[in-house]
Protein backbone atom coordinates (compact mmCIF):
# COMPACT_ATOMS: atom_id res chain seq x y z
CA UNK A 1 0.00 0.00 0.00
CA UNK A 2 1.44 3.53 -1.07
CA UNK A 3 -0.19 6.84 0.05
CA UNK A 4 2.42 8.84 -1.48
CA UNK A 5 2.33 10.57 -4.54
CA UNK A 6 4.78 10.41 -7.79
CA UNK A 7 7.40 11.58 -8.28
CA UNK A 8 5.36 13.51 -11.18
CA UNK A 9 2.78 14.83 -8.70
CA UNK A 10 4.69 15.84 -6.22
CA UNK A 11 6.29 17.75 -9.12
CA UNK A 12 3.38 19.14 -9.82
CA UNK A 13 1.94 19.95 -6.46
CA UNK A 14 5.21 21.93 -5.66
CA UNK A 15 4.31 24.21 -8.85
CA UNK A 16 1.60 24.65 -7.78
CA UNK A 17 2.00 25.32 -4.50
CA UNK A 18 5.02 28.11 -5.24
CA UNK A 19 2.33 29.67 -7.84
CA UNK A 20 -0.66 30.11 -5.49
CA UNK A 21 1.50 30.98 -2.62
CA UNK A 22 3.43 33.98 -4.73
CA UNK A 23 0.38 34.92 -7.26
CA UNK A 24 -3.01 33.85 -5.37
CA UNK A 25 -2.50 34.44 -1.73
CA UNK A 26 -1.29 38.29 -1.54
CA UNK A 27 -4.39 39.46 -3.31
CA UNK A 28 -6.89 36.88 -1.82
CA UNK A 29 -8.44 39.34 0.75
CA UNK A 30 -8.69 42.79 -1.57
CA UNK A 31 -9.73 41.04 -4.51
CA UNK A 32 -12.20 39.13 -3.36
CA UNK A 33 -13.94 41.81 -1.31
CA UNK A 34 -13.70 44.58 -4.24
CA UNK A 35 -15.32 41.48 -6.44
CA UNK A 36 -12.84 42.00 -8.96
CA UNK A 37 -12.52 39.36 -11.67
CA UNK A 38 -9.17 37.71 -10.77
CA UNK A 39 -8.20 38.06 -14.63
CA UNK A 40 -4.44 38.00 -14.10
CA UNK A 41 -4.70 34.69 -11.92
CA UNK A 42 -6.55 33.04 -14.29
CA UNK A 43 -4.07 33.80 -17.77
CA UNK A 44 -1.92 32.69 -15.42
CA UNK A 45 -3.62 29.14 -14.84
CA UNK A 46 -3.92 29.25 -19.35
CA UNK A 47 0.11 30.11 -18.71
CA UNK A 48 0.66 27.32 -16.60
CA UNK A 49 -2.24 25.23 -18.93
CA UNK A 50 -4.24 24.44 -16.04
CA UNK A 51 -7.86 24.81 -18.44
CA UNK A 52 -6.60 21.78 -20.33
CA UNK A 53 -6.71 19.71 -17.31
CA UNK A 54 -8.82 16.93 -18.62
CA UNK A 55 -8.29 17.47 -22.33
CA UNK A 56 -6.31 14.36 -23.95
CA UNK A 57 -2.58 15.72 -25.06
CA UNK A 58 -3.63 15.04 -28.48
CA UNK A 59 -5.91 18.14 -28.32
CA UNK A 60 -3.02 20.15 -26.78
CA UNK A 61 -4.27 19.54 -23.36
CA UNK A 62 -2.66 17.95 -19.73
CA UNK A 63 -4.66 14.64 -19.84
CA UNK A 64 -4.10 14.78 -16.39
CA UNK A 65 -4.48 11.77 -13.79
CA UNK A 66 -7.19 12.31 -11.32
CA UNK A 67 -4.91 13.04 -8.53
CA UNK A 68 -3.05 15.51 -10.41
CA UNK A 69 -6.54 16.61 -11.21
CA UNK A 70 -7.57 17.04 -7.42
CA UNK A 71 -4.36 18.49 -6.51
CA UNK A 72 -5.09 21.46 -8.40
CA UNK A 73 -8.29 22.06 -6.93
CA UNK A 74 -6.73 21.50 -3.35
CA UNK A 75 -3.93 23.75 -3.99
CA UNK A 76 -6.19 26.87 -5.50
CA UNK A 77 -8.98 26.24 -3.17
CA UNK A 78 -6.15 26.87 -0.39
CA UNK A 79 -4.98 29.82 -1.46
CA UNK A 80 -8.87 31.27 -2.95
CA UNK A 81 -11.78 29.22 -3.68
CA UNK A 82 -13.41 31.58 -5.88
CA UNK A 83 -10.70 31.12 -8.47
CA UNK A 84 -10.53 27.79 -8.63
CA UNK A 85 -14.27 27.77 -9.61
CA UNK A 86 -13.21 29.48 -13.18
CA UNK A 87 -11.62 26.08 -14.53
CA UNK A 88 -14.09 23.93 -12.31
CA UNK A 89 -17.09 23.17 -14.50
CA UNK A 90 -14.80 23.98 -17.56
CA UNK A 91 -12.73 20.44 -16.74
CA UNK A 92 -15.97 19.39 -16.78
CA UNK A 93 -17.40 19.98 -19.75
CA UNK A 94 -14.00 19.22 -21.16
CA UNK A 95 -13.99 16.10 -19.70
CA UNK A 96 -17.89 15.69 -21.22
CA UNK A 97 -16.75 16.66 -24.19
CA UNK A 98 -13.34 14.58 -24.71
CA UNK A 99 -15.81 11.16 -23.52
CA UNK A 100 -18.97 11.73 -25.86
CA UNK A 101 -18.18 14.27 -28.18
CA UNK A 102 -18.18 13.28 -31.79
CA UNK A 103 -14.73 13.78 -33.80
CA UNK A 104 -16.06 16.71 -35.16
CA UNK A 105 -16.85 18.20 -31.84
CA UNK A 106 -13.73 17.22 -30.27
CA UNK A 107 -11.84 18.86 -33.15
CA UNK A 108 -13.86 22.14 -33.25
CA UNK A 109 -14.04 22.35 -29.54
CA UNK A 110 -10.97 20.68 -27.29
CA UNK A 111 -7.58 22.40 -28.93
CA UNK A 112 -8.90 26.41 -27.96
CA UNK A 113 -10.18 25.28 -24.25
CA UNK A 114 -7.26 23.30 -23.58
CA UNK A 115 -5.32 26.58 -23.64
CA UNK A 116 -8.28 28.54 -22.46
CA UNK A 117 -8.85 30.64 -25.84
CA UNK A 118 -12.29 29.63 -25.10
CA UNK A 119 -13.93 28.72 -21.92
CA UNK A 120 -16.88 26.17 -20.91
CA UNK A 121 -18.75 25.46 -18.24
CA UNK A 122 -22.13 23.72 -17.62
CA UNK A 123 -26.18 24.44 -17.28
CA UNK A 124 -27.94 21.76 -15.29
CA UNK A 125 -29.59 23.77 -13.13
CA UNK A 126 -32.88 25.94 -13.58
CA UNK A 127 -34.90 27.59 -11.40
CA UNK A 128 -37.53 25.29 -10.65
CA UNK A 129 -34.81 21.78 -10.57
CA UNK A 130 -31.65 21.22 -9.15
CA UNK A 131 -31.41 18.10 -7.56
CA UNK A 132 -34.07 16.88 -9.85
CA UNK A 133 -32.23 17.66 -13.31
CA UNK A 134 -35.35 15.44 -14.62
CA UNK A 135 -37.91 17.97 -13.77
CA UNK A 136 -35.89 20.63 -15.90
CA UNK A 137 -38.25 21.83 -18.26
CA UNK A 138 -35.96 23.65 -20.95
CA UNK A 139 -36.97 22.51 -24.24
CA UNK A 140 -35.45 21.65 -27.14
CA UNK A 141 -37.55 21.22 -30.51
CA UNK A 142 -35.96 19.69 -33.68
CA UNK A 143 -36.73 22.15 -36.89
CA UNK A 144 -35.00 20.82 -39.75
CA UNK A 145 -31.40 20.93 -39.19
CA UNK A 146 -31.64 22.89 -36.01
CA UNK A 147 -32.89 22.25 -32.34
CA UNK A 148 -35.15 25.59 -30.98
CA UNK A 149 -34.37 25.58 -27.57
CA UNK A 150 -36.52 27.54 -24.68
CA UNK A 151 -36.18 27.71 -21.28
CA UNK A 152 -34.20 29.39 -18.41
CA UNK A 153 -30.84 28.00 -16.22
CA UNK A 154 -29.68 29.34 -12.77
CA UNK A 155 -26.58 29.52 -10.57
CA UNK A 156 -24.62 28.84 -13.86
CA UNK A 157 -20.86 29.25 -13.19
CA UNK A 158 -18.72 30.77 -15.84
CA UNK A 159 -21.55 31.69 -17.72
CA UNK A 160 -20.53 35.12 -19.33
CA UNK A 161 -16.92 33.49 -20.25
CA UNK A 162 -18.72 29.94 -21.87
CA UNK A 163 -18.23 29.15 -25.29
CA UNK A 164 -19.64 26.93 -25.99
CA UNK A 165 -21.78 26.39 -22.76
CA UNK A 166 -23.17 22.59 -22.70
CA UNK A 167 -26.67 23.12 -21.87
CA UNK A 168 -28.99 19.51 -20.49
CA UNK A 169 -32.12 20.19 -22.75
CA UNK A 170 -35.25 18.25 -22.82
CA UNK A 171 -35.22 16.56 -26.39
CA UNK A 172 -38.18 14.37 -26.28
CA UNK A 173 -40.93 14.78 -23.49
CA UNK A 174 -42.72 11.46 -24.60
CA UNK A 175 -39.81 9.17 -23.83
CA UNK A 176 -39.37 8.27 -19.61
CA UNK A 177 -37.20 11.42 -18.69
CA UNK A 178 -33.97 9.72 -18.36
CA UNK A 179 -34.17 9.51 -21.91
CA UNK A 180 -35.56 12.11 -23.02
CA UNK A 181 -32.84 14.39 -22.11
CA UNK A 182 -29.74 15.47 -24.28
CA UNK A 183 -26.90 17.80 -24.01
CA UNK A 184 -26.39 20.80 -26.68
CA UNK A 185 -23.29 22.43 -26.96
CA UNK A 186 -24.47 26.26 -27.68
CA UNK A 187 -22.95 28.87 -28.98
CA UNK A 188 -23.42 32.35 -26.80
CA UNK A 189 -23.47 34.15 -29.90
CA UNK A 190 -26.70 32.53 -30.89
CA UNK A 191 -29.85 34.78 -31.37
CA UNK A 192 -31.82 34.72 -28.35
CA UNK A 193 -29.08 33.42 -25.75
CA UNK A 194 -28.82 35.79 -23.12
CA UNK A 195 -26.83 36.26 -19.27
CA UNK A 196 -29.52 37.70 -17.48
CA UNK A 197 -28.11 38.50 -14.17
CA UNK A 198 -25.07 37.91 -12.21
CA UNK A 199 -26.45 36.41 -9.13
CA UNK A 200 -25.00 37.94 -5.47
CA UNK A 201 -23.14 34.88 -3.66
CA UNK A 202 -22.46 34.76 0.39
CA UNK A 203 -19.06 33.22 -0.81
CA UNK A 204 -17.47 31.96 -4.39
CA UNK A 205 -16.70 35.42 -5.60
CA UNK A 206 -14.44 36.02 -8.25
CA UNK A 207 -16.06 33.65 -10.81
CA UNK A 208 -19.44 34.77 -11.81
CA UNK A 209 -22.55 32.58 -11.03
CA UNK A 210 -25.25 33.35 -13.35
CA UNK A 211 -28.79 33.03 -15.02
CA UNK A 212 -29.10 32.58 -18.25
CA UNK A 213 -31.94 33.27 -20.81
CA UNK A 214 -32.49 30.70 -23.90
CA UNK A 215 -35.30 32.44 -25.89
CA UNK A 216 -35.72 30.16 -29.47
CA UNK A 217 -32.21 29.71 -29.73
CA UNK A 218 -31.63 28.12 -33.08
CA UNK A 219 -29.01 25.36 -32.27
CA UNK A 220 -27.40 23.36 -34.89
CA UNK A 221 -27.88 19.29 -34.87
CA UNK A 222 -23.91 19.19 -34.99
CA UNK A 223 -24.10 20.50 -31.80
CA UNK A 224 -25.87 17.67 -29.89
CA UNK A 225 -23.03 16.13 -27.94
CA UNK A 226 -22.11 12.50 -28.82
CA UNK A 227 -24.90 13.05 -31.99
CA UNK A 228 -27.36 11.01 -30.32
CA UNK A 229 -30.66 12.20 -28.61
CA UNK A 230 -31.67 11.27 -25.29
CA UNK A 231 -27.69 10.25 -24.06
CA UNK A 232 -27.67 13.68 -22.07
CA UNK A 233 -28.47 12.16 -18.22
CA UNK A 234 -25.98 9.57 -18.28
CA UNK A 235 -23.35 11.97 -20.43
CA UNK A 236 -23.74 14.79 -17.58
CA UNK A 237 -24.01 11.88 -14.55
CA UNK A 238 -20.31 10.49 -15.58
CA UNK A 239 -19.18 13.77 -15.47
CA UNK A 240 -20.99 14.82 -12.16
CA UNK A 241 -18.17 11.83 -10.47
CA UNK A 242 -15.40 14.00 -11.49
CA UNK A 243 -16.89 17.12 -10.47
CA UNK A 244 -17.74 15.94 -7.35
CA UNK A 245 -13.55 14.75 -6.74
CA UNK A 246 -13.18 18.30 -7.70
CA UNK A 247 -15.46 19.87 -4.86
CA UNK A 248 -14.05 17.38 -2.34
CA UNK A 249 -10.42 18.32 -3.19
CA UNK A 250 -11.46 22.28 -3.15
CA UNK A 251 -12.86 21.29 0.66
CA UNK A 252 -9.74 19.68 1.32
CA UNK A 253 -7.83 22.73 0.37
CA UNK A 254 -10.31 25.36 1.85
CA UNK A 255 -9.80 23.23 5.51
CA UNK A 256 -6.25 23.21 4.89
CA UNK A 257 -6.27 26.90 4.71
CA UNK A 258 -8.81 27.53 7.56
CA UNK A 259 -5.86 25.10 9.46
CA UNK A 260 -3.15 26.76 8.73
CA UNK A 261 -4.35 30.37 9.78
CA UNK A 262 -5.63 29.09 13.17
CA UNK A 263 -2.25 27.36 13.80
CA UNK A 264 -0.58 30.40 12.69
CA UNK A 265 -2.44 32.64 14.76
CA UNK A 266 -2.58 30.10 18.28
CA UNK A 267 1.54 30.45 18.08
CA UNK A 268 1.27 33.95 17.92
CA UNK A 269 -1.07 35.01 20.02
CA UNK A 270 -0.88 35.60 23.79
CA UNK A 271 -3.49 35.26 25.97
CA UNK A 272 -2.47 35.17 30.50
CA UNK A 273 1.58 35.26 29.64
CA UNK A 274 1.55 32.38 26.99
CA UNK A 275 0.53 31.82 23.52
CA UNK A 276 -3.13 30.35 23.02
CA UNK A 277 -1.08 27.50 21.75
CA UNK A 278 -0.20 26.34 24.95
CA UNK A 279 -4.07 26.15 26.06
CA UNK A 280 -5.41 22.43 26.25
CA UNK A 281 -8.70 23.99 24.83
CA UNK A 282 -7.11 25.27 21.78
CA UNK A 283 -4.94 22.15 20.90
CA UNK A 284 -7.83 20.04 21.23
CA UNK A 285 -9.20 22.04 18.46
CA UNK A 286 -6.18 21.37 16.66
CA UNK A 287 -5.84 17.95 16.81
CA UNK A 288 -9.56 17.27 15.79
CA UNK A 289 -9.53 19.56 12.82
CA UNK A 290 -5.92 18.20 11.91
CA UNK A 291 -7.35 14.72 12.22
CA UNK A 292 -10.26 15.68 10.12
CA UNK A 293 -8.62 17.14 7.35
CA UNK A 294 -6.38 14.29 6.91
CA UNK A 295 -8.73 11.86 6.39
CA UNK A 296 -10.94 13.96 4.18
CA UNK A 297 -7.78 14.27 2.42
CA UNK A 298 -7.32 10.75 2.19
CA UNK A 299 -10.70 9.80 1.19
CA UNK A 300 -10.45 12.44 -1.60
CA UNK A 301 -7.26 10.97 -3.28
CA UNK A 302 -8.71 7.29 -2.59
CA UNK A 303 -11.71 8.40 -4.65
CA UNK A 304 -9.74 10.30 -7.41
CA UNK A 305 -7.08 7.20 -7.77
CA UNK A 306 -10.19 5.02 -7.74
CA UNK A 307 -11.48 6.97 -10.56
CA UNK A 308 -8.09 6.51 -12.44
CA UNK A 309 -8.78 2.61 -12.68
CA UNK A 310 -11.30 3.72 -15.12
CA UNK A 311 -14.14 2.43 -12.97
CA UNK A 312 -17.70 4.44 -11.99
CA UNK A 313 -17.05 6.10 -8.54
CA UNK A 314 -20.86 7.70 -7.55
CA UNK A 315 -19.98 6.26 -3.95
CA UNK A 316 -16.63 7.13 -3.80
CA UNK A 317 -16.74 10.78 -4.92
CA UNK A 318 -20.10 10.73 -2.90
CA UNK A 319 -18.26 10.06 -0.03
CA UNK A 320 -14.87 11.95 -0.94
CA UNK A 321 -17.18 14.89 -1.25
CA UNK A 322 -19.48 15.24 1.55
CA UNK A 323 -17.03 14.03 3.82
CA UNK A 324 -14.64 16.53 3.14
CA UNK A 325 -17.19 19.49 3.08
CA UNK A 326 -18.88 18.91 5.93
CA UNK A 327 -14.80 18.84 7.66
CA UNK A 328 -14.41 22.24 5.93
CA UNK A 329 -17.27 24.03 7.11
CA UNK A 330 -16.33 22.74 10.09
CA UNK A 331 -12.96 23.89 10.17
CA UNK A 332 -13.77 26.99 8.92
CA UNK A 333 -15.76 27.60 12.18
CA UNK A 334 -12.90 26.09 14.51
CA UNK A 335 -10.59 28.33 13.26
CA UNK A 336 -12.35 31.60 13.56
CA UNK A 337 -13.28 30.44 17.37
CA UNK A 338 -9.23 29.86 17.34
CA UNK A 339 -8.60 33.51 16.39
CA UNK A 340 -11.29 35.17 18.51
CA UNK A 341 -12.73 38.32 17.72
CA UNK A 342 -10.14 38.64 14.35
CA UNK A 343 -11.93 35.68 12.59
CA UNK A 344 -14.54 38.13 12.31
CA UNK A 345 -12.70 40.75 11.10
CA UNK A 346 -12.78 41.18 7.01
CA UNK A 347 -8.90 41.77 7.15
CA UNK A 348 -8.15 38.23 8.43
CA UNK A 349 -8.75 35.01 5.67
CA UNK A 350 -11.40 33.20 7.96
CA UNK A 351 -13.97 34.91 7.15
CA UNK A 352 -14.00 34.29 3.47
CA UNK A 353 -13.33 30.36 4.35
CA UNK A 354 -16.30 30.47 6.50
CA UNK A 355 -18.28 32.15 3.39
CA UNK A 356 -16.85 29.81 1.17
CA UNK A 357 -17.19 26.32 2.79
CA UNK A 358 -21.02 25.87 2.81
CA UNK A 359 -20.51 25.69 -1.69
CA UNK A 360 -18.78 22.49 -1.16
CA UNK A 361 -21.72 21.42 0.82
CA UNK A 362 -24.42 22.09 -1.53
CA UNK A 363 -22.67 22.27 -5.33
CA UNK A 364 -22.65 18.94 -7.53
CA UNK A 365 -25.65 17.76 -5.85
CA UNK A 366 -25.81 18.65 -2.07
CA UNK A 367 -24.65 16.72 1.21
CA UNK A 368 -27.68 14.70 1.40
CA UNK A 369 -28.05 13.69 -2.19
CA UNK A 370 -24.75 11.86 -1.38
CA UNK A 371 -25.47 10.11 1.36
CA UNK A 372 -28.58 8.86 -0.32
CA UNK A 373 -26.28 7.87 -3.46
CA UNK A 374 -23.94 6.44 -0.92
CA UNK A 375 -26.68 4.31 1.00
CA UNK A 376 -27.99 3.04 -2.29
CA UNK A 377 -24.77 1.84 -3.43
CA UNK A 378 -24.64 -0.07 -0.53
CA UNK A 379 -27.95 -1.37 0.21
CA UNK A 380 -27.88 -2.69 -4.17
CA UNK A 381 -25.20 -4.68 -3.11
CA UNK A 382 -23.08 -2.89 -5.90
CA UNK A 383 -20.89 -1.46 -3.64
CA UNK A 384 -19.39 -2.62 -0.24
CA UNK A 385 -16.85 -1.08 2.20
CA UNK A 386 -13.54 -2.53 2.93
CA UNK A 387 -10.76 -4.10 1.56
C1 LIG B 1 -22.50 29.26 -6.15
C2 LIG B 1 -23.17 28.17 -6.94
C3 LIG B 1 -22.66 27.79 -8.17
C4 LIG B 1 -23.32 26.82 -8.94
N1 LIG B 1 -22.85 26.52 -10.19
C5 LIG B 1 -23.61 25.71 -11.00
C6 LIG B 1 -23.23 25.49 -12.37
O1 LIG B 1 -22.20 25.96 -12.85
N2 LIG B 1 -24.06 24.74 -13.16
C7 LIG B 1 -25.22 24.20 -12.67
O2 LIG B 1 -25.93 23.55 -13.44
N3 LIG B 1 -25.59 24.38 -11.37
C8 LIG B 1 -24.82 25.12 -10.53
N4 LIG B 1 -25.19 25.32 -9.23
C9 LIG B 1 -26.44 24.72 -8.75
C10 LIG B 1 -26.24 23.58 -7.77
O3 LIG B 1 -25.73 22.46 -8.45
C11 LIG B 1 -27.61 23.32 -7.10
O4 LIG B 1 -27.86 24.41 -6.26
C12 LIG B 1 -27.62 22.02 -6.33
O5 LIG B 1 -27.56 20.92 -7.20
C13 LIG B 1 -28.93 21.90 -5.50
O6 LIG B 1 -30.06 22.16 -6.28
P1 LIG B 1 -31.14 23.24 -5.76
O7 LIG B 1 -30.41 24.47 -5.36
O8 LIG B 1 -32.19 23.37 -6.79
O9 LIG B 1 -31.75 22.61 -4.44
P2 LIG B 1 -32.98 21.59 -4.35
O10 LIG B 1 -32.80 20.49 -5.31
O11 LIG B 1 -34.25 22.37 -4.43
O12 LIG B 1 -32.79 21.05 -2.86
C14 LIG B 1 -33.27 21.75 -1.71
C15 LIG B 1 -33.14 20.81 -0.51
O13 LIG B 1 -33.95 19.64 -0.73
C16 LIG B 1 -33.14 18.49 -0.57
N5 LIG B 1 -33.55 17.44 -1.49
C17 LIG B 1 -33.87 17.56 -2.81
N6 LIG B 1 -34.18 16.36 -3.34
C18 LIG B 1 -34.05 15.46 -2.35
C19 LIG B 1 -34.24 14.04 -2.25
N7 LIG B 1 -34.58 13.30 -3.32
N8 LIG B 1 -34.04 13.44 -1.06
C20 LIG B 1 -33.67 14.18 0.03
N9 LIG B 1 -33.46 15.51 0.00
C21 LIG B 1 -33.66 16.14 -1.17
C22 LIG B 1 -31.69 18.94 -0.87
O14 LIG B 1 -30.73 18.08 -0.24
C23 LIG B 1 -31.70 20.34 -0.26
O15 LIG B 1 -31.46 20.25 1.11
C24 LIG B 1 -24.50 26.22 -8.43
C25 LIG B 1 -24.99 26.59 -7.15
C26 LIG B 1 -24.35 27.55 -6.43
C27 LIG B 1 -24.92 27.94 -5.08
Amino acid sequence: MDFQLNDDQRAFRETLRAFVDKEIMPVAIEWEHSGRYPTEIVDKMKAMGLFGLTVPEEYGGLGADMVSFALVFEEIARGWMGVAGTIGSHSLACWMIARHGTEEQKSRHLADLATGARRTGIALTEPGAGTDLQGIQTRAVRDGDHYVVTGTKTWITNARHADPLPVLVKTSVTEPAHKGMSVLLVDPAAEGFGVSRDLPKLGYKGTETCEVVLDGVRVPVDALLGGVEGRGMQQVLGGLEIGRINIAARAVGVAQAAYDAAIGYARERNAFGQPIADFQAVQLKLADMATEIQAARLLTYWAASQADSGKRVDMEAGMAKYFASEVALKASLESMRIHGGYGYSQEFVVERLYRDAPLMAIGEGTNDVQRLVIARSLVSGKNHIGW
